[in-house]
């Protein structure tokens, strides 16, 4: 199977990638109804792909993220921060310029524009790559730009999932301290073998807040942990709005704000940032023919931290 972006309207060179050989490896992930309205409508989205390309310079390690297009005229593009482009079109679940739906990674190729795969440094083992490209940008991208990336800050990272797992090995790549605000349950591990610095702890003592959390949750709590000028970044949908007395943020001069993604060359840095520092996203490989039992797990929150999919069974799981 596979699908390809419309050659009718090109915007940017292409690259066709195959998807069937050794190394291919959609994350599987699963996004909130409401945080994806356009999601395809035969299931999951597939939307952190590696693979080889083959028709512009066989061999080459790319991966592509959640987009495919944008509108490469906007002042968001212009600012390299395409995927706040008004005209992004998400890698499943979008419409193409010519109006075709896009599947995601549930192929052996696809078709993309250069400007949207990523390099894959030869180092950095495809499978562990993959979840970077879309879990991994979402919280490397809010620590920087809400300036949580400066050594002796003091983080936390609340909820301990496919994104929070890793904004904690980020945060503490960047020299950040990380305080990990999860269940009773994953404290210890947390604390023992993500390299958080402590759990929870006392009120106005935290510069800011990564919440990786999708669903209802309090605010209210964090924002009494911050410091003054503390900023919360909130990173996943929830169904129903937010309810936040004005004094919890005028007292203090406090933020809230909010990250979605991040863009192509933030991104791109990102991934040799992780290359770098040897940050490993913890995956699970499984098969394809596992696919609907991994979805009942991932309804319970049973998997660290991530799914990858094998598609043709030819992946070993590194670590
Ligand atoms: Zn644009």
């Amino acid at each position: 199977m596979s699908w390809w972006l419309s050659k009718k309207k090109k915007k940017f060179p292409r690259h066709q990638i195959k998807l069937t050989e050794d190394n291919k490896c959609p994350t599987m992930t699963r996004v909130p109804e409401e945080a994806n309205p356009n999601r395809p409508l035969d299931g999951q989205p597939l939307h952190e792909i590696v693979g080889e390309v083959q028709n512009f310079k066989v061999g080459d390690r790319v991966g592509v993220g959640s987009m495919v297009g944008s509108c490469n005229s906007c002042d968001n593009c212009a600012d390299d921060i395409e995927n706040y482009c008004p005209k992004m079109i998400f890698t499943y679940g979008g419409k193409y310029y010519d109006g075709s739906v896009t599947y995601g990674g549930f192929s052996d190729t696809m078709v993309v524009d250069e400007h949207f795969a990523f390099g894959i440094p030869k180092n950095l083992p495809l499978d562990a790559a993959a979840p970077l490209l879309c879990a991994g940008i979402t919280v490397y991208s809010p620590l920087s730009f809400y300036g949580l990336d400066m050594p002796g800050l003091h983080v936390g990272v609340v909820g301990l999932g496919g994104l929070g797992h890793l904004a904690v090995k980020f945060v503490k790549a960047m020299g950040t301290k990380v305080v990990i605000s999860t269940s009773p349950g994953k404290q210890k591990e947390a604390l023992e073998n993500l390299g958080a610095d402590s759990v929870l702890a006392a009120n106005g003592t935290f510069d800011g807040f990564v919440d990786t959390v999708s669903g209802q949750r309090p605010l209210l709590p964090l924002l009494g942990l911050l410091k003054s000028h503390g900023k919360l970044v909130v990173l996943g949908a929830a169904e129903k709005p937010f309810k936040l007395p004005a004094s919890h943020l005028i007292q203090g001069r406090k933020l809230i704000g909010g990250s979605m993604i991040g863009g192509m060359k933030e991104t791109q840095e990102m991934i040799d940032f992780k290359a770098k520092h040897d940050i490993k996203a913890d995956i699970e490989v499984i098969s394809m023919d596992y696919v609907n039992t991994a979805m009942d797990r991932l309804l319970k929150a049973d998997v660290k931290y991530r799914f990858v999919i094998d598609i043709g069974n030819t992946l070993k799981a590194t670590w």
